[in-house]
């Protein structure tokens, strides 16, 4: 039996408003000392009303424009009831049947970079929104305990300055068909909500996090399996692993058999593995009914055609954009565009001047590798726009060789000193005085006599040999070409 993977996802955003969804209380808590930041509504105290956020409200809208939905003329609000510690009001508001936005969709660009199986053909995959809809955080708990989690902790901390902060969530239909894909929509959407400047999308912070509905069927079945949900993944690389460990557990167990148990499922990304959390809930659990103390929201036509005329450039046509003012190729307009930071470093750099292909390139390669290594974000990098054209200069200018360009570029990331300061630190301008070279070139060859003598016997293999003699006597500073040439002229006269 061949098996086919569906995959849904819901990914939660939180909007980076002033205040929190339904009372007057700061929503920036991250950092904030536990529980300073609440008040009887966000904390549920009998009797506290809510008022909605205007502002989130837009900012679903926004969100939901973006990913092409609707938005709803009328939106209102639930109460979903369950209990849990991070949420003693024992229900949470959300919304039900009247989400803010519906039916949308964001295309996938799997290129080649995207697929982990280099067999695989680049295509592109369109992935329904099902929903967009608004509601609040819980609190957070702490969990005392080597393993950080709730099974085996001592005892338990709660903050509730989370509580109430405005979240988005964005539900897609089961369109995802690998883990490849899951990681390239979560990264495409996470970038699209950073150009609308909703929130700061931050997944180490949980502002931006993912959750995943998995099941296998039959290839050729239009029935969905029995999924598991997947939690507790908050990188791009804890997606793609938690789902390949996922459709390898169940299909083990549909090959041998077996049936595949509704269940929420923990992502330990130590070992790699899933685990079970608990039986998963259905709608009919939370027993949803319309929240009493707040009115539906009328989303007028204006409104809605406002925030639309008001939504920035999204990734996809500013990647377009990229190719046809800076004569980009395609794969490096969609690296470039690949998130926010990135493209805004880009621009910096353009505007400073810089040669389009050639910052492309010292991004992709060195910028990159540095960042990587040093697992920084491009925007937390000591080497600014400002720093990369220090460093292009001086190559345009032939005062550095290329591999001198590298070591320079790795110090400057390194000390957030410029390029043109750390060559004038260290001496390292290019040699390009002929007689210096000239010089260096003599002592190479008398050095190096039997090279000499091979390279007139026609081994040409030599010449490489005493140009790299003659590069290291200058202590890596000559001129490549100049050194070529009058190596190439000495030998010739000597023979
Ligand atoms: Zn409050």
């Amino acid at each position: 039996m061949e098996l086919e993977t569906v995959i849904g996802l819901e990914i939660h955003v939180e909007l980076n408003t002033s205040s929190k969804m339904f009372c007057g209380c700061s929503a920036d808590f991250f950092g904030a000392e536990p529980n300073t930041l609440t008040c009887p509504v966000c904390l549920g105290l009998p009797g506290a009303l809510p008022v909605a956020n205007e502002k989130a409200l837009e900012h679903t809208a926004t969100i939901g424009l973006a990913l092409g939905c609707s938005v709803s003329p009328i939106t209102k609000f639930d109460r979903k009831n369950y209990f849990y510690p991070d949420m003693p009001k024992d229900y949470q508001i959300s919304q039900y049947d009247m989400p803010v936005c519906k039916n949308g969709y964001l295309d996938v660009e799997m290129t080649a970079q995207e697929l982990s199986s280099q067999s695989q053909e680049p295509y592109v995959r369109r992935v329904g929104i099902n929903r967009v809809h608004l509601e609040e955080d819980t609190g957070k708990l702490i969990h005392i305990g080597q393993s950080g989690r709730i099974a085996a902790a001592e005892y338990s901390l709660l903050d509730f300055n989370r509580a109430g902060v405005p979240l988005v969530e964005i539900v897609t239909e089961p369109d995802i068909r690998s883990a490849d894909e899951a990681k390239a929509f979560v990264q495409n959407l996470k970038n699209v909500i950073e150009h609308l400047g909703v929130s700061d999308c931050d997944m180490e912070k949980g502002s931006f996090r993912c959750d995943a509905n998995i099941s296998l069927r039959p290839v050729g079945s239009e029935e969905l399996g029995t999924k598991s949900e997947v939690k507790n993944m908050n990188s791009f690389r804890a997606i793609q692993r938690a789902l390949i460990y996922e459709i390898e557990r169940q299909t083990k167990i549909l090959l041998d058999g077996g049936r595949v148990i509704q269940e929420t499922r923990h992502f330990d990304a130590v070992g790699n593995t899933t685990s079970s959390l608990r039986s998963k809930e259905e709608a009919h659990d939370y027993r949803y009914f319309p929240e009493p103390d707040l009115v539906p929201k009328v989303f007028t036509e204006e409104e809605v055609r406002a925030l639309k005329a008001a939504l920035p450039e999204l990734p996809t046509d500013k990647k377009k954009r990229f190719i046809s003012d800076y004569s980009l190729s395609p794969s490096d307009a969609a690296f470039l565009t690949s998130s926010k930071a990135t493209g805004d470093y880009f621009e910096e750099c353009m505007r400073l001047k810089g040669d389009a292909k050639k910052v492309a390139n010292w991004m992709m390669g060195e910028l990159s590798m540095h960042l990587n290594a040093a697992g920084l974000k491009i925007e937390e990098s000591a080497l600014t726009p400002r720093h990369l054209l220090s460093l292009l200069k001086l190559i345009d200018a032939g005062s550095i060789s290329g591999k001198m360009a590298k070591e320079i570029f790795a110090e400057s990331f390194e000390t957030g000193k410029l390029a043109e300061v750390i060559v004038e630190e260290k001496n390292l301008t290019q040699l390009s005085d002929s007689s210096e070279i000239e010089k260096i070139v003599m002592m190479a060859l008398s050095e190096n006599s039997k090279a000499v003598e091979e390279y007139h016997q026609g081994k040409d293999r030599a010449i490489g040999f005493l140009v790299g003699q003659a590069m290291r006597l200058s202590q890596g500073r000559a001129n490549p070409a100049l050194l070529n040439e009058i190596l190439k002229e000495k030998l010739s006269e000597k023979a």
